[in-house]
This record gives C-alpha cells, sequence and structure tokens, in this order.
C-alpha cells in the first residue's frame, strides 16, 4: 500500500464519490456571467482581448478571448492574444498589496505610518495644498508625472485634464519613460511610424537589436516564428545571448553599445558592393542633395537669390547638367536625373561660387571609416558577419527593429540613424514586410475631441471637427507645398506652447538635481566640445526651448497617477528623495497598490484596478484595433476608479477656492484662470461624471470623426470586445503612420511616402540623414557615426544593461505570487560566471553594484550568455523588493544628450511626445563586489 494511502489523505478524499469530485470541479469553474477585457498597461502592443469570468460578484478566473477576425487569408490571424500575465491577472484584484482605503502619512515620509482617512478629508487637504502652490509659488509648481498610466486613457486623462485647467504642468510621457527614439524621429521627422504585427509575416530578413522578442513581445512572437517557418531568416544582434537567440538563424554577439559601428559596416558594404536601390534613395532619401563644402551646411534657395526659402535644397540635374530645386510638395523628381556623385559648382546670391557635393558623396567619404575590418574593431562583430548580413538585407524584405532598449543609450540616435541608413540604401520601407517599428497611437480620436467640448453630444463634436479642419487648412494655406500630415504637425507644434505638457528636462534640470550630473564631464561624451551648460544656455538663449518650470517656480504639488517615479526615474532615491523631494509641500500617489513612490508620498488615493472599471488602453497601429475593458465587478468599497476622483477632486478645489476667496489668478505667462467654475468647466456643465458616459462619449466622437462606421457605438463596443480602425481620424501621431487602411490587408507603414511620392515632415522633406544643424556640425554627427558609451557613473569596470524581464514587462505583476512562483521570485543580476570565480563570488550570492550615484546589494546569477564585463539588472523590480529598498535605478545618473537641446530650425522643434532630450539608463558603469 502506497505511504500517502496510510496517512488517510487520501482514504478521506475517497469518501468522496467519483462523481462528487467531479461536481465541485465544474463548481469551481461555474460563473454568473462573463464580459470583455483587456489589461491597460505599457505591455506594448499589449490590448489582447480578454474574457472575464464572474461569479457571486468576484472575478475568479480570465482567458484569452481569441475573437479577432481573419484580415488577410495569406497572413496567419493575430489569436490568441494573451501572455502569462494576463491570464493571472485577476489574483492582483485580491492581492496583499491593494490599499483599500486613502491614506495620509502619519510620520515622517518613507517611515511606513500611515492614517486611514476619508475621502473628504484626503481631498481637502490636497486641495488646500494645490491652492497654497498656487498662492505662493504659481499653478506651474503642481506637476503631474507623464506616465503611460496603469489603467488607461480613462485612468490618467482625469488628472491631467484637471491639472491642466489649473494651469499645472505635465511632464511629457514620452520623455519619462524614454520609449522616444531620437534616431527614428531625426531620420523621418516623426518618432512612431509602426506597421501592424502580422504585416511581420510578409518578412523575408528580421533583425532585432537590443531587443529579446520572446520575452517582450509574448502575444507577437509567433509572427517571428511564422515568418520564418515561410522562409525568413531571423537575426538577433545583442550583447547578451538571451532566449530569443535560440529562435533565431544568426546570433550576433555585440558590444555594448557599438551598434552604430556595425550598422555603418553594413552600409559601407552594401554601397561598396553597389547593392543599393539607386531610385529609392533618389527619391525617398535626402542623399542627392547638394552640400556646400565651405560650411557644410544643405546648398539652400536662400544662399542662392534674396528671399529665398531656407527648406528649398537642390540637387545636380545629370541630364541638363545644372543645379535644380529639389521638389518641396512631392518626391517625385519628374524627369530629374539627381545624381549620388560628383562635385559640382554653384554660384551664390553675394557672385562667389562654391563646391557643392551630394550627401551621398559625404556618406562614402564617412564610410571609409567603417570597413567591416576597421568596424569590427570597435563592435566586436567578425567582418565577414557584417558582409553577410549587408548582402542579406540588400536582396530581400527586410525589417530592422532597434527595441526601446536601443533608445536609452547615451548615443541612442547614432546607433537607430545607422541602421535606418542600411534600411534605406535598400529600399526597406513603406513595403509589406519592411521598415523599423516604434511604439505608437493612433485610431481614438474621441479623447482628443473631448478635451475641446464645451457641451456633450455630436452638434459640438462636428464643431470642433470643422474648426480643426479649418484651422489645418490655415496651416497648409501658409505654404501650400506643405503636406496633410505637415500641417497637422504645424499646427501641434503652434498649440504646445499653450498646452500644459511640457518636455521634463527642465523639471529635471532644475529641480530635481540633474544639472550637476549633467555638468560632470566624464559622466559626458568625450567628444563633446564645450561644457554642458554652455549648450543648455545657448539653447534657451536663441528661443529653442520654453524652460517650464523654470528656476524660479519650484515644485510644491506632485501627483504620481499609476506611475512609480521611484522606481523608473534613473537616479531613482538617490536623486529625487535628495533634490525633488524637500520642495514638494504635498507628494500624492493615486494606484491600486502600496508601491515605493506611494510609500515615500503624503497621501495616498487607491483606485479601482482593472475589472472594476471601465477603461480602453490606447489603441495601437500595431494591433489596428481598439479593445475595450468593462467593469466587471465592483472595486471594494471605500476605493473609486479615477474619473471619480477627478470629479471630487474639482469639487474640493472650489470649495476650498470659494472659502478662501480665491477664484482667479494668472499663471507666469499671464494666461487667467478661474476656480468658482471649475467643476462646471471640469463636467462639460455636469455632463460628464462617470466613465461611462466618457466612454460613450469618446466613442461616439471617434466614429464622428472616421475611426469607425459613423453608427458604431458605445454598446456595439461593449458587446463585441474590439473594433478594427477603418481611418486614422484627426491625430499627427496617426497621419504619421502615412498609409492608408484596408480592410483585407496588414497595415505597412511609409507607403504615403513610398508610393504616392508624399514628403516626410523633415526640414528636407526627405528621410534625412545628414542633419546641417551647427551643433550637428559641431559635433561631427552630421551624418551618422560611432562614438563610444560614456563612462555613466564613473570610471568601473562593468557596464551595467538592462531590458524587460519575462514575468512583468510592464513592472505591475512584479508583485503579482503566481508569477513569483515561476521564478526566482526576488530581484537579481546576471553576470558572466567568470567575473564571478575572478570576484571570488558564488552562484546567488548577494553583492554590491556601486558606482559614483549610488549602491544597491542583490544576489547574481551566474550565465554564459553574459559577456565578461557586463552585467544585466533586469527592470521592473520594485525598490523595497532589494535588501536596502535601493535598485538599479539608483546608480543611473540618468544624463541626456547635450545634442538633443539642438532646436530651432526643421524639425528639430518641440511637439507634444517628438523631439527633445531623454534621459539614458543603458551601458551605466558601475563595480561589483562582494558585500562587507
Ligand atoms: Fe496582453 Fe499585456 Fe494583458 Fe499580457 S498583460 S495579456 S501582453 S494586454
Amino acid at each position: 500500500m502506497p505511504a500517502s494511502r496510510k496517512n488517510g489523505g487520501p482514504a478521506a478524499a475517497s469518501s468522496e464519490t467519483r462523481q462528487q469530485r467531479g461536481q465541485r470541479y465544474r463548481d469551481r469553474w461555474r460563473w454568473d456571467d462573463t464580459f470583455p477585457a483587456t489589461h491597460c498597461v505599457d505591455c506594448y502592443p499589449g490590448n489582447c482581448p480578454y474574457k472575464v469570468f464572474v461569479r457571486d460578484g468576484k472575478v475568479i478566473a480570465e482567458e484569452q478571448a481569441a475573437t479577432f477576425p481573419v484580415i488577410d487569408k495569406r497572413v496567419p490571424d493575430l489569436n490568441p492574444m494573451g501572455c502569462q500575465k494576463g491570464a493571472a491577472w485577476s489574483r492582483l484584484l485580491y492581492s496583499p498589496e491593494r490599499v483599500l482605503h486613502p491614506l495620509k502619512r502619519a510620520g515622517k515620509r518613507g517611515d511606513a505610518n500611515w492614517e486611514q482617512v476619508t475621502w473628504d478629508q484626503a481631498l481637502g487637504e490636497i486641495a488646500d495644498h494645490m491652492l497654497d502652490a498656487i498662492q505662493e509659488v504659481g499653478p506651474e509648481s503642481i506637476i503631474k508625472e507623464g506616465t503611460p498610466g496603469e489603467g488607461g486613457l480613462l485612468s490618467s486623462f482625469p488628472f491631467g485634464r484637471l491639472i491642466e485647467m489649473m494651469g499645472g504642468l505635465s511632464t511629457d510621457v514620452n520623455a519619462v519613460i524614454n520609449d522616444f527614439s531620437t534616431g527614428i524621429y531625426l531620420t523621418y521627422g516623426k518618432f512612431d511610424p509602426a506597421s501592424s504585427i502580422d504585416d511581420l509575416f510578409h518578412s523575408e530578413f528580421i533583425m532585432y537589436t537590443h531587443m529579446n522578442p520572446v520575452y517582450t513581445q509574448i502575444p507577437a512572437y509567433h509572427y517571428t516564428a511564422e515568418a520564418r517557418y515561410k522562409g525568413a531568416e531571423i537575426i538577433l544582434v545583442a550583447p547578451d545571448c538571451s532566449p530569443s537567440h535560440t529562435h533565431a538563424d544568426y546570433y550576433v554577439p555585440i558590444k555594448p553599445g557599438t551598434d552604430a559601428a556595425l550598422g555603418l559596416a553594413m552600409a559601407q558594404v552594401i554601397i561598396g558592393e553597389g547593392l543599393y536601390e539607386t531610385p529609392f534613395i533618389k527619391e525617398q532619401t535626402d542623399l542627392p542633395l547638394l552640400v556646400r563644402l565651405d560650411t557644410r551646411r544643405f546648398l539652400r534657395e536662400s544662399d542662392l537669390r534674396e528671399g529665398g526659402r531656407d527648406d528649398q535644397m537642390y540637387v545636380w540635374d545629370s541630364k541638363r547638367g545644372q543645379l535644380s530645386p529639389a521638389p518641396l510638395a512631392t518626391l517625385d523628381l519628374g524627369d530629374l536625373d539627381a545624381t549620388l556623385e560628383g562635385s559640382y559648382s554653384a554660384e551664390l546670391q553675394d557672385g562667389r561660387r562654391v563646391e557643392v557635393v551630394p550627401v551621398f558623396e559625404l556618406l562614402k567619404e564617412r564610410l571609409q571609416d567603417y570597413t567591416p575590418e576597421k568596424a569590427s574593431l570597435m563592435c566586436d562583430v567578425n567582418p565577414e558577419m557584417i558582409r553577410t548580413l549587408a548582402r542579406k538585407i540588400a536582396s530581400k524584405r527586410g525589417a530592422i527593429f532597434c527595441g526601446g532598449t536601443s533608445f536609452k543609450y547615451y548615443h541612442s540616435d547614432l546607433m537607430v540613424r545607422a541602421y535606418l541608413l542600411v534600411l534605406g540604401l535598400t529600399g526597406n520601407w513603406g513595403r509589406k514586410g519592411t521598415g523599423p517599428g516604434e511604439w505608437s497611437v493612433a485610431g481614438f480620436d474621441g479623447p482628443f475631441i473631448y478635451s475641446g467640448k464645451q457641451k456633450p453630444g455630436l452638434e459640438e463634436t462636428h464643431r470642433i471637427l470643422d474648426l480643426r479642419e479649418a484651422a489645418i487648412q490655415l496651416f497648409k494655406n501658409q505654404d501650400p507645398t506643405r503636406t496633410e500630415e505637415m500641417a497637422h504637425i504645424e499646427m501641434m507644434r503652434a498649440m504646445a506652447p499653450q498646452m500644459q505638457m511640457v518636455p521634463p528636462a527642465f523639471f529635471w534640470y532644475y529641480h530635481c538635481g540633474f544639472k550637476d550630473n549633467w555638468n560632470r564631464r566624464e559622466w559626458n561624451d568625450p567628444t563633446m566640445q564645450r561644457e554642458f551648460d554652455e549648450y543648455f544656455n545657448e539653447s534657451l538663449r536663441r528661443g529653442w526651448w520654453s524652460d517650464r518650470p523654470g528656476p524660479d517656480l519650484p515644485p510644491r504639488v506632485y501627483f504620481e497617477v499609476g506611475g512609480n517615479a521611484m522606481r523608473r526615474t534613473r537616479g531613482g532615491q538617490n536623486q529625487l528623495l535628495a533634490s525633488l523631494w524637500p520642495k514638494l509641500k504635498c507628494a500624492v500617489t493615486v494606484d491600486w497598490r502600496m508601491n515605493t513612490t506611494g510609500l515615500l508620498s503624503d497621501y495616498f488615493l487607491p483606485v479601482a484596478h482593472h475589472y472594476e472599471k471601465i477603461a480602453f488602453m490606447f489603441p495601437t497601429p500595431q494591433l489596428m484595433n481598439l479593445t475595450f475593458s468593462d467593469k466587471a465587478v465592483e472595486p471594494p468599497p471605500d476605493v473609486k476608479d479615477e474619473v471619480e476622483i477627478g470629479v471630487l477632486l474639482a469639487e474640493k478645489i472650489e470649495e476650498r477656492a470659494r472659502a478662501r476667496g480665491m477664484t482667479e489668478y494668472t499663471d507666469s505667462r499671464g494666461v487667467g484662470r478661474r476656480l468658482d467654475d471649475l467643476v462646471d468647466r471640469y463636467t462639460v456643465h455636469g455632463a460628464f461624471r462617470d466613465g461611462e458616459t466618457i466612454a460613450r462619449e469618446w466613442v461616439q466622437d471617434s466614429a464622428a470623426a472616421g475611426n469607425f462606421d459613423a453608427d458604431f457605438d458605445f454598446d456595439a463596443l461593449r458587446k463585441k470586445g474590439y473594433q478594427r480602425f477603418k481611418s486614422w481620424g484627426i491625430g499627427a501621431l496617426a497621419k504619421s503612420q502615412a498609409s492608408d487602411i484596408k480592410d483585407d490587408e496588414t497595415h505597412t507603414a511609409f507607403r504615403w511616402h513610398v508610393e504616392n511620392k508624399v514628403p516626410y515632415p523633415t526640414l528636407t522633406r526627405r528621410a534625412q540623414f545628414y542633419i546641417d544643424h551647427e551643433w550637428f556640425l559641431e559635433a561631427g554627427e552630421e551624418l551618422p557615426c560611432h562614438k563610444d558609451n560614456p563612462a555613466q557613473g564613473g570610471d568601473y569596470p562593468f557596464v551595467m544593461t538592462s531590458g524587460h524581464n519575462r514575468w512583468s514587462i510592464h513592472s505591475m505583476n512584479i508583485v503579482n505570487r503566481v508569477l513569483q512562483e515561476t521564478h526566482r521570485g526576488r530581484p537579481n543580476v546576471v553576470m558572466n560566471p567568470d567575473d564571478g570565480a575572478r570576484l571570488g563570488i558564488a552562484d546567488d550570492e548577494e553583492v554590491e553594484i556601486s558606482n559614483d550615484m549610488g549602491v544597491f546589494i542583490t544576489p547574481v546569477k551566474f550565465s554564459p550568455g553574459v559577456q565578461p564585463g557586463q552585467i544585466v539588472s533586469y527592470n521592473g523590480w520594485e525598490p523595497y523588493q532589494y535588501k536596502t529598498w535601493k535598485g538599479a535605478s539608483d546608480t543611473e545618473p540618468g544624463m541626456v544628450k547635450w545634442l538633443h537641446f539642438a532646436g530651432g530650425e526643421g524639425h528639430l522643434r518641440y511637439w507634444p511626445m517628438q523631439w527633445q532630450p531623454v534621459p539614458f539608463d543603458r551601458g551605466i558603469r558601475v563595480n561589483v563586489s562582494k558585500v562587507d
């Protein structure tokens, strides 16, 4: 008899009949109702449609809905989208991390001494702090941290709107999280063209760099595997050997931060062996445009004649043997034969003659420094491998995906520009299965229309759409050569100074202590010719930026809504607690669980979780669908959703302002603000006080804007759970996809440019590899080049890299008990075992990671897949999961590249989520040592 039987367990179970056991199992999976849902976090492209099962008012489980239709019979469908986080999501609703009542700090910040308070008290006191801030400093001293928002559009929107109406500021999320690719932006004048994930099926060559798609693209990875099954070759370029390498045809190990050398060497081979696609580069890129050799600037019409345009560039027409203006309103060169090679003479308006050459000539000259042999010394990639990659992509439909990690290197712009050059030379964008990829948001215009509404309903929607159309027409009339996309962007640029979203670089510089870091010469690029502050001050003196909040506007009230600044901000607690926190009179965290920022805040406002409120994740071109997350269950009794909290806070602010006789004020730019009608304006005369009403309006207005069929409405969305976009609608971000949406085709970005010859929104109106801004010339970065990663953090022997971990791409599920049981359940760093042996460190031993910024303690995990001299600290751990409550971010200096303060011309001008300085956190230098 088996021992277990003796112990009585099975005997007890055997008293239950087989039928009873079956019934118990069936009861466990009995449900009362199901709801459509998704998870509104930044697990891009996310938006996976789920079905949530509810019994007795509680969520018991969820599963992938798998209801997307087939779009193109020749392409696998999207189903079933999902990942292990989504499959265990409901466990978070009932987890011990949830905060169930509003809390107020009862001791010193961070000493975990809290008092449970009523909503009335919490919101009343926060309102008073906001009014104090306005009185003592000005409304710009109220700051909302930009965040993708745990909870989706209806979570971040209410607070952003309220703070904006009061004159407070929101930091631009694309810089805060640094998902902004300066390299893509510099090349195309927009950062976000992104084909749909199913378009990848058409690829023949897929190159991933700084990416680990097996971890980070779980719902979409099957397209990589399916394309490979169809014959595509998969190339993985990464310093460490990640789980994605086992599914690649070529794994290309590279020295961290040297991708520009690899990309430029590939370009050198492509040009050297004549593998480039001449018609494509003549038409689509700036490579035929002429550059003056005396100034290294483009030859402009303003050089040739008085009153000439500054953005009219020239080519040399070899058919006629003369200079010819490059067409502005189209990429079509007509019968011009724009030469790529040679040297020519141009007569300036003062009669002088100067030598001019096409950019292509300068590029060839630059690439002499990047033969495969020379580049190999920089990036450690074998020259024959470089040649192989170059020849392959030149003969195939190729895509190069520079993962989010590559944007987070100091010289990320150079790396990405180099890879885009490879794509450009080989004609690899605007065609199915090709191109680069970034994150993007599009296809749901309702929230943008809503922010301008003065009353509910479609009549008001059409008023706003008509106004917008008239404004776009105005911008087109200013310059008839402008495209629709350019007019939209110029309108956004014109509106940016009136908006309350600001590039956070100035907030960080003046108020978060980064001025000192950024001025540390030894942490900067050694090729920087002047001190950081010289560049910074020049950029302001020349009016390239509006530095809000300025030095005389110290922050007083700080809102973190669905984010976690203490974890995410480069420098972490070492930076923020020392510099920002002492200035704050009131720090408020709005979240569903206690995170590290919450622990250090003055107030914690608990919010409803996914499945407890109506929510939309921001829809993405990669998915081409808006997905919907319904309210399946009620939140806990003392927990509210963000829309309700926003209304209650607005009411408190108005009530307290009236009581204090403080109903009018002006902000630092002289804009008058009122508080005695705040609630009326905020709720649009009482029409919008709850999430469902707002959601209904958003869907209705999106249909009116053309995103969906005109008769599509909220009820249809609620029933179906998703809806595919019909058109991009009105947004500048959406227009940047530059492609018609077809019902039966995958989405391929850039098609308007490549097929319809529509110009790009850059200075030269072409994909631009030559940036002739004077700072870029000073830096020697007018064309892409390779520069070594600076010694950020100090002169230490290890380079720390990162990436998203498998269990918590978006960091929220890092505390999910189910997922924790699938890994070690705590942070670690990964290092090469040879380094461990050299330092006398054992596998799983705690080590100290330190540099001039800070120190954190964590167990080390050995893997031969990590290069000697490299350590990998995966992203997303809560600082409180580390021994000293300090994590990797506490060693990151948060450097920005001085060059990204360049502005004032062409596309180097800010508009929300676009051109601006961003902080870096990859390739940080650290020491690793045994803990004393
Ligand atoms: Fe999809 Fe993100 Fe949910 Fe995973 S967590 S199922 S990727 S939406």
